[in-house]
């Protein structure tokens, strides 16, 4: 296959007409397919559902201290749901609050309860002119979605293959005051699937913010997602490398288990230093009285440690690594040559990212649904749904069958090829 840029313009016309005969056929297969959210599919679900026996009505519900999972108590986790969590984590149960079912609600709380009430006595950002988050993009939408709700000016950190561009990030945390946070996916990120290198970690440890109330929102929301056996990311651990740098309230760490167990029914944790968690807790004890100690008491139940959840990630890997495969090997058979998009082979986590030409993302995401398949909406990777290339778009395997999935990825590279074609006859013209 020759590169489309290097094509004449009578043969890219002719490759154009190819292409679009090829779409008029699959179209006309009248296909409906949803490529749109990084969920396990059904047949992952089923992989948790033994969970649901491990509590009933004859299981004592009496928690490893002897309290009783059924009544009110303990605010921050039961004991064994925060050892289960730490070795997860890879800190200590104390550094450990497990929550409900969900860690961007964590994330959420934290931002506002910085909104409200400021960050370990520091002025509440409510009552600042400005306030910044630094977005490592692409990035996860969910989190762009927080800081905008909250009127937060967000910057684009551009991702490099070992993390985000931390000369950027330095100049803007050392020197900007109004800079309070930054969003970051350390491990598989979403959407790229990138691990953070042992530099950039040491790096983000040695920050030197002019915000003393300045976080690193730590999402390791994929920590123990891996594709591979043999092929498994490792990183430096956040938490140890901010204590060993003399700053060790500068991190918030967050993970849950919605793509472990069940998303939206899971259990949630934040790992934090002893002053960073005693500040959380003293909004969380007028928020609650405790979070659902029964699923937290299930998890452990099935689970039963780190080795358990290990066993479990692997079978879900050896579901959905098929998944990304085909599309991996779709998007290098039908693209390798052609110079019209880039990609990275994740070894873990939920998705791959496609990197169009230039101001072709959108058209592509709207060609694939004119076929029936309905993916992350363009621009959905960056702050305020803006890229400024047009260029990003979210792969999501996991979902849809293997059989759905490789029509997904056919209707995938015809719509990249077709709309490729399309920008490169504009362009010549
Ligand atoms: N963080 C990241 C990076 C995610 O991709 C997701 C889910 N797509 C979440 C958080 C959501 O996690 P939870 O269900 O625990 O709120």
């Amino acid at each position: 296959m020759t590169a489309y840029k290097a094509l004449s313009r009578e043969e890219l016309k002719q490759v154009k007409e190819e292409l679009e005969q090829q779409f008029a056929e699959v179209r006309a297969r009248g296909l409906k397919m949803d490529m749109s959210r990084g969920k396990p599919s059904a047949e992952q679900l089923e992989l948790s559902v033994g969970m649901l026996d491990t509590v009933n009505s004859k299981s004592s519900l009496l928690c490893e201290n002897g309290m009783d999972a059924r009544n009110y108590g303990i605010l921050d986790g039961i004991p064994e749901a925060k050892k289960l969590f730490a070795d997860i984590m890879e800190t200590e149960p104390e550094n450990v609050i497990v929550f409900g079912n969900s860690s961007l609600n964590i994330m959420y709380d934290t931002v506002a309860r910085s909104m409200l009430h400021g960050v370990m006595g520091c002025t509440p950002w409510c009552k600042l002119d400005k306030v910044k988050f630094l977005c490592p993009v692409p990035g996860y939408d969910r989190h762009f979605g927080i800081t905008e709700h909250f009127g937060i000016e967000m910057i684009n950190i551009p991702m490099r293959e070992d993390g985000p561009d931390m000369d950027m990030v330095e100049d803007l945390v050392n020197t900007d005051a109004s800079v309070k946070g930054i969003w970051c996916v350390p491990k598989y990120s979403n959407p790229q699937g990138i691990t953070y290198s042992d530099e950039t970690v040491r790096r983000f440890a040695h920050l030197q913010p002019a915000a003393e109330d300045f976080r690193i929102y730590w999402d390791n929301a994929y920590c123990v997602h891996h594709l591979y056996e043999d092929k498994q990311d490792q990183i430096l651990e956040i938490l140890e490398e901010c204590k060993k740098a003399g700053r060790p309230d500068m991190v918030y760490k967050f993970s849950s288990t919605s793509k472990i167990s069940f998303p939206g029914a899971g259990i949630a944790a934040l790992a934090a230093s002893e002053a960073n968690l005693k500040d959380v807790k003293n909004t969380m004890k007028m928020q609650t009285i405790g979070h659902d100690k029964i699923n937290q008491l299930r998890h452990v139940r099935f689970f039963k440690d780190l080795d358990g959840i290990h066993a479990h990630m692997k079978k879900h890997a050896e579901i959905i690594r098929p998944k990304f495969e085909a599309v991996l090997s779709a998007l290098e058979r039908e693209l390798g040559d052609l110079e019209i998009g880039r990609w990275i082979a994740p070894r873990g986590g939920y998705f791959i990212s496609f990197e169009a030409m230039d101001g072709c993302a959108k058209a592509i995401v709207a060609k694939a649904k004119e076929a029936g398949l309905v993916m992350t909406e363009a621009g959905a990777t960056y702050p305020y749904g803006k890229d400024p290339h047009d260029s990003n778009i979210r792969i999501a395997p996991t979902y849809p069958t293997l059989e759905e999935l490789k029509e997904a990825a056919e209707i995938f590279v015809l719509s990249v090829k077709l709309v490729s074609a399309e920008k490169l006859l504009e362009e010549s013209i």
